[in-house]
């Protein structure tokens, strides 16, 4: 057992091992830890210690600290390149030094010339179950600062014996991303089912197989060798179960988020401090910080008997309010739900029972637990697994909470201000609900991470990874919060002011006027009619569409309702999915698009083989094509709906008319089955294959409908989804506006009407320019769709017409958006 200060090394900023711009200490590969970012030229101990080695080139050092633990420290990134040039060590191995000794002298301006980062990480390299503690990151630190504690407890959950025979087995990890959060899931259920007692081992490190966050810290890429090992219950079968979960080719992967289309361009205006989009929506108002709260909790225990009751009467008084408020109606009952889960987690209170052991107190355990799996998390490098560190801490608060007989303080916030915070708790947003603020603007966090999905259900926006540059921010600062840039600017010019303001009065009055419209169908300023539809994911989508004035849905992503599924939904399922958002939208027309998965889009349930280049791989009606029981299937799902005479169905990634005429045949053949009258049948336009024979689709097609986030990436050969791109993929480039003029014309020679269902339609820079070229209906998000109804009763056809020509012959997607800023201005006046 151990439990040993280490002091900051040197001086500097102090980081999580993520932020160390090498994957092999960012990722954990190499073990805990953390990393500084000099300021200062001298490593210093960070405790008392013996000298293990001391490389060749001098740049690095490690340090017996007693009890079989060892830490490295490693001067750079890439350093080793330098030769020892600017490096002079100060000891030598067998040197016992006391902590503050000074250990390598170096020359910081040759590391950070010289080498790829000046970074400094501190691992622990030897040691078994070393746990890091009252970590000190995010900040400047001087040598001999406190920076964390190492704690070794010495019991793991895993060594409860259980009876049975114990069974090992090799194998390696084909799932093509690693282990992620869905088949960790689904080895977790099938360990707990099994009754057996699973250790999973790769390399150095192991994990319960029975605690998901244990899983996924073991961060297991594709092609890591493991070794499974089940002692008692079906122990057996479980090891052949893991190992097809481990095995498998098709990918469980993340799917996209459900209903949030990219903003596929990003201009960043002079001044602005840029984050991620997170919550949509503009806001002016003061800063308001929030502070962290953090309970002051004792750190040594009254005893590990007494600290052990406390710890389960804390974990079972916080399991009884999660389950009640799980009955919370929307997002809000989710995510209490998905701190239930939490709560479960053997690994979770396996470390805090472990703390305890090592003579914390429970409240200090169960912190320390939780930053311990929150680190872990944060070290695999995958967004959305980092997301779930703040459910984790979020949890980890409510037990402390719930031990020390505390409530947390009630967050008092005035009404109007732009709140921000280094991070946020899905539970703080959550008591925020009530307090009417204007926006959140966030340090750290990420775009889909629960507390934006809440704030996005509150109507409130907000931007997340700020960075650090919103810190200096005083409260009182004034601020414009633009969501929907992901941009925040501070102390604006009275004009910025003043123009945000006026924005944000003329959305209220457009959204107040539109609501009030109802269900009055859109129409330009001359009379046109312009059909303003819903892109839906759920049925609570297509409520908040009928809410919001939809005309009707141009697009039901249907690949959105089954994402988790580990089995393909049957016929009924489907089925009771189409008839609730058909009937979410009472008598309007609904958009049902084919399962348009590959790509981006994985449905685990159906085995995709891994394709080395996805996005032009068997994708959208390619896969239903090549099976033909699921394009069977969704089409009788879709012709059972009791108002199948309001339905229409879309066809995705079409590439050749030869596709339309494939699905036409299939849905004749079955409504003369069913004996169905005529079902509507539409094309996406979504290739450049499509786009330039849109003459010859449309006569196979009933509608057509330009699906721009995809005909963008095909267009412009640029993967939607790669954030190195994102600046330069835009839909207004002019050779995807040419396309679409192409396909407006195509479809024309046929009578046949055209949409865009692309995150183009809800631009509003954009939708003047589409109806010019020839489109009769934007199909946007739900939130969108009173702006944009107000948008095009503004506007005139031959205004319309005369911005797309001059868009047409622009020679970039910048020249193409001053345009539309200018139209945007004179039709304001
Ligand atoms: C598109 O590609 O523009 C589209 C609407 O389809 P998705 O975003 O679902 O791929
Ligand atoms: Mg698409």
């Amino acid at each position: 057992m151990i439990d040993v200060q280490l002091k900051a090394p040197l001086a500097g900023w102090s980081l999580p091992l993520a932020a160390v711009p090498d994957p092999v200490f960012a990722e954990g590969m190499m073990g805990p830890g953390l990393a500084i970012d000099p300021t200062g030229d001298t490593l210093h101990a960070p405790c008392d210690g013996e000298v293990l080695t001391l490389h060749a080139a001098r740049h690095a050092i490690t340090l017996g600290v007693g009890a079989g633990v060892a830490l490295l420290m490693h001067i750079g990134i890439d350093t080793v390149a330098l030769a020892g040039r600017g490096f002079e060590p100060l000891v030598a191995p067998g040197d016992q030094v006391r902590a503050g000794d000074p250990l390598i002298r170096f020359d910081l301006d040759a590391v950070v010339l010289g080498a790829a980062s000046a970074v400094t990480p501190m691992i622990v390299v030897e040691g078994e179950g070393v746990t890091l503690v009252d970590a000190v990151v995010d900040g400047p630190v001087a040598v001999g600062d406190a920076l964390v504690r190492l704690v070794s407890a010495g019991v793991a959950a895993s060594a409860i014996a259980t009876a049975g025979e114990t069974v090992r087995h090799d194998t390696i990890v084909l799932l093509p991303h690693g282990l992620h959060a869905r088949p960790a899931a689904r080895i977790v259920a099938a360990v707990r089912a099994s009754g057996a007692e699973v250790t999973l081992h790769a390399g150095d490190r192991s994990a319960s197989a029975a605690s998901p966050i244990g899983l996924l810290a073991l961060g297991l890429a594709q092609g890591t060798a493991v070794t499974l090992e089940a002692r008692g219950g079906a122990a057996r079968q479980v090891i052949a179960e893991i190992e097809a979960l481990l095995t498998a080719e098709v990918d469980a992967a993340p799917a996209a988020a459900p209903a949030a289309p990219r903003i596929v361009q990003r201009e960043i205006e002079p001044g602005a401090i840029a984050g991620v989009p997170a919550a949509p929506g503009l806001a002016v108002g003061p800063a308001f910080w929030l502070r962290m709260e953090t309970p002051d909790v004792p750190t040594s225990g009254d005893g590990c008997e007494i600290e052990r009751d406390r710890l389960a009467a804390g974990f079972a008084a916080v399991d009884a309010r999660l389950d009640t408020a799980a009955a919370t109606p929307g997002q809000l009952g989710g995510v209490l739900t998905a701190h239930r889960a939490i709560l479960a987690d053997p690994d979770l209170r396996a470390r805090a029972d472990a703390g305890i052991a090592a003579g914390l107190s429970a409240a200090a355990a169960v912190l320390a637990a939780a930053e311990t799996q929150g680190a872990a998390l944060r070290a695999s490098g995958n967004a959305r697994i980092v997301e779930r560190a703040d459910d984790i801490r979020d949890v980890a608060l409510r037990v402390v909470h719930a031990i020390l007989g505390t409530e947390p303080a009630a967050l008092s916030v005035p009404a109007g201000v732009i709140v921000l915070a280094d991070d946020l708790l899905p539970s703080q947003l959550a008591g925020l609900a009530a307090a009417r603020v204007g926006g959140f603007a966030v340090m750290r966090g990420g775009p889909t991470s629960h507390v934006a999905i809440l704030a996005a259900g509150m109507g409130v926006p907000m931007v997340v990874a700020l960075g650090e540059a919103i810190r200096p921010l005083a409260d009182g600062t004034m601020l414009v919060l633009d969501a929907d840039s992901g941009t925040l600017i501070a102390d604006p010019a009275e004009a910025r002011l003043a123009t945000a303001r006026e924005t944000i009065a003329t959305r209220a009055t457009a959204e107040a006027a539109a609501l009030a419209a109802g269900n009055r169908p859109a129409a330009m300023a001359d009379g046109l009619p312009i059909g303003v539809y819903a892109n839906l994911g759920s049925v609570a989508d297509a409520e908040a569409a009928a809410a919001a004035g939809a005309e009707g849905c141009g697009l039901l992503r249907t690949e959105f309702l089954f994402l988790d599924r580990a089995t393909a939904p049957s016929v009924d399922e489907q089925a009771a999915e189409y008839r609730g958002v058909v009937a979410g939208l009472p008598d309007r027309p609904v958009v049902i698009r084919l399962l348009d998965v590959g790509g981006d889009k994985p449905a685990p349930y159906l085995a995709i083989p891994a394709e080395e280049n996805p996005a032009l791989g068997v994708r959208g009606i390619r896969v239903a094509l090549a099976r033909p029981e699921v394009l069977d299937a969704q089409l009788r799902a879709i012709l059972s709906v009791p108002d199948v005479a309001r339905c229409r169905i879309m066809v995705p990634m079409v590439a050749s008319v030869d596709e339309m005429i494939a699905v036409r045949g299939a849905l004749d053949a079955l409504r003369g089955e069913l004996g169905i009258g005529p079902v509507p049948l539409g094309a996406m336009i979504e290739t450049p294959a499509a786009a330039a024979t849109a003459d010859l689709i449309a006569g196979h097609a009933d509608f057509l409908s330009i699906g721009s986030n995809d005909l963008t990436q095909y267009v412009l050969a640029m993967d939607r989804g790669n954030p190195a791109l994102a600046a330069g993929i835009d839909g207004l480039h002019p050779a995807v506006l040419r396309l679409i003029e192409m396909t407006c014309r195509g479809a024309a020679t046929r009578g046949v009407p055209v949409s865009v269902c692309g995150g183009l339609a809800a631009d509003p820079l954009a939708a003047p320019i589409l109806i010019g070229l020839g489109v009769r209906t934007l199909s946007v998000p739900p939130a969108r769709i009173p702006s944009t109804k107000a948008l095009v009763a503004a506007l005139t056809l031959a205004a319309t017409e005369r911005l797309a020509a001059a868009a047409l012959a622009a020679a970039s997607a910048a020249e193409v958006r001053a345009l539309a800023r200018r139209f945007a201005e004179d039709t304001d006046r």
